[in-house]
């Protein structure tokens, strides 16, 4: 249940809202006020609150609107908020800014990982000359093995940043840890929070109260379902930051051949259930080069607000990854074919029927 808390209400009016809701609930049961735009609102899991309690609470002056949620997850509902939540990235002093989940697919695209000056800047170019609009590239690295390149931290940040003076694009790095959130979030116009941290609850209310107002894009768990993946989700947007989007980049499976499965059937049911926008990540869910442009267009048709690729100038040379980045001149095709699919998607090339 979401209480839509009136604009106008007063301190005394909201603390008397709060008070007969805590003795509703128990102490047991946490009660979140959540700024969210212009919105306040108080969400509370009320499987227990009978009609009564809800004509009790609908009477309270401080309340302007009792919004019933049957899912778990609420701020991120359909349910709750019909409109497609549409997230401006970049700020025009710095980079070009960048729609996500405006009808607009989105392309992002860069290394999987910062690994030198040159590395990063040649394909930032190459990133920029390609048509797509947000730079991708990891400082810090959650690295299956300790023994494997870690990324360069600090410094991947400060070279994310001058590759952002140069080319104009916004860029997206991963923070791992909360008390890194601060930091990350001084540098990056998008924060991404990664697969092995999809559950890491610590780190998810972090980005949503530390992040400077910056968009999260938290990736789906290695093997998480749709509705834990919407909970991370909530998490972050309870906490305070409603910038929000979804990165689908495959779960587990049995097979080896792929690194793992793409579920592009999550795309069009995460439409249904939430408001927020969805990306696809075809690089890790395939773990194979040669599957990327095919998968990018299938995400585009299955109606993804944009993708995450990775690229690399000399893939078979990359530090992490190299097996499934592809070249700058694949990234150049990806573009063109995801813009051809929007336009195809948008109905443009539709025959004229007369009636
Ligand atoms: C990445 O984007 O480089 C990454 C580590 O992705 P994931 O968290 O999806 O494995
Ligand atoms: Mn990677």
């Amino acid at each position: 249940m979401i209480i839509v808390v009136r604009k106008q209400a007063g301190s005394e009016e909201r603390a008397r809202l709060i008070e007969i809701l805590g003795r509703m609930l128990g102490t047991l049961r946490p009660l979140t006020v959540t700024h969210m735009r212009e919105r306040e609102v108080v969400t509370v899991d009320n499987s227990n609150l009978d009609a009564q309690a809800l004509a009790t609470l609908r009477q309270q002056p401080a309340v302007e609107d009792i919004v019933t949620v049957q899912t778990p997850y609420k701020l991120v509902s359909r349910a709750f908020q019909p409109a497609s939540t549409v997230i401006e990235v970049g700020d025009s002093a710095q980079c070009q800014p960048v729609t996500i989940g405006g009808g607009v697919p989105v392309v992002m695209a860069g290394p999987c990982a910062v690994e030198n000056r040159e590395q990063l800047l040649t394909t930032a170019r190459a990133v920029k000359d390609a048509g797509a609009q947000v730079l991708r590239g990891g400082a810090f690295k959650p690295r299956t093995s300790p023994y494997q390149f870690q990324g360069l931290g600090l410094e991947g940040l400060e070279l994310l940043a001058q590759a952002r003076e140069i080319t104009g694009l916004p860029i997206i790095t991963e923070v791992m840890e909360p008390a890194l959130v601060t930091t990350v979030a001084e540098y990056a116009d998008i924060l991404q929070i990664g697969a092995r941290n999809m559950q890491n609850y610590p780190l998810l209310l972090a980005a949503g109260r530390q992040s400077r107002g910056k968009p999260v894009m938290l990736k789906r768990g290695l093997s998480s379902t749709i509705e834990e993946w919407l909970l991370a989700a909530e998490y972050i947007v309870a906490a305070g930051n409603p910038n929000v989007i979804l990165c689908e980049r495959g779960v587990r499976s049995f097979d080896p051949l792929t690194r793992n499965v793409l579920d592009l059937t999550c795309v069009p049911l995460l439409h249904q259930l939430t408001h927020l926008p969805v990306i696809v990540d075809p690089s890790h869910a395939t773990g194979r080069r040669e599957l990327v442009p095919t998968m990018s267009r299938a995400g585009i048709a299955a109606g993804a607000n944009g993708l995450i690729l990775e690229v690399h100038p000399d893939p078979d040379a990359a530090l992490c990854d190299g097996k499934q980045s592809i070249t700058p001149e694949q990234l150049w095709t990806v573009v063109q074919e995801t813009q051809l699919m929007a336009r195809l998607m948008n109905g443009e090339f539709l025959p004229e029927y007369v009636a």
